[in-house]
């Protein structure tokens, strides 16, 4: 089985959020080349991707991805949006850990 990538990412955090909503959505995907993409600071962009682990799942998850990136599912969650106590980052609701600093979000 091919794996497809479905999003180029500016950067190895967006290429995260975008695996977790995913991931949240039942979607199992990955992210690679953020090794790539981060250390040196010369190479190009559009290294770092998510794909998609099941081919049959590309379709839903292309389709989340629209959602996701027109902030459609930032708005439902709106009024969940919470502030990590461990590094202080705003976070929207579908989101259980921090992005930035990888704590839990509490309850
Ligand atoms: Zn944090």
């Amino acid at each position: 089985m091919l794996m497809k990538p479905l999003h180029t990412a500016r950067h190895a955090t967006e290429a995260h959020l975008v695996r977790g909503y995913l991931e949240a959505q039942g979607i199992s995907a990955i992210v690679r080349g953020e090794y790539l993409a981060g250390g040196i600071g010369e190479l190009p962009a559009g290294l770092c991707k998510v794909w998609i682990v099941h081919d049959d799942e590309f379709a839903r998850a292309d389709d989340l991805l629209q959602q996701f990136l027109q902030g459609k599912n930032a708005r439902d969650y709106a009024h969940e949006r919470w502030h990590c106590a461990t590094c202080g980052e705003a976070l929207e609701g579908q989101f259980t850990t921090c992005w930035n600093c990888g704590s839990t979000r509490p309850e």
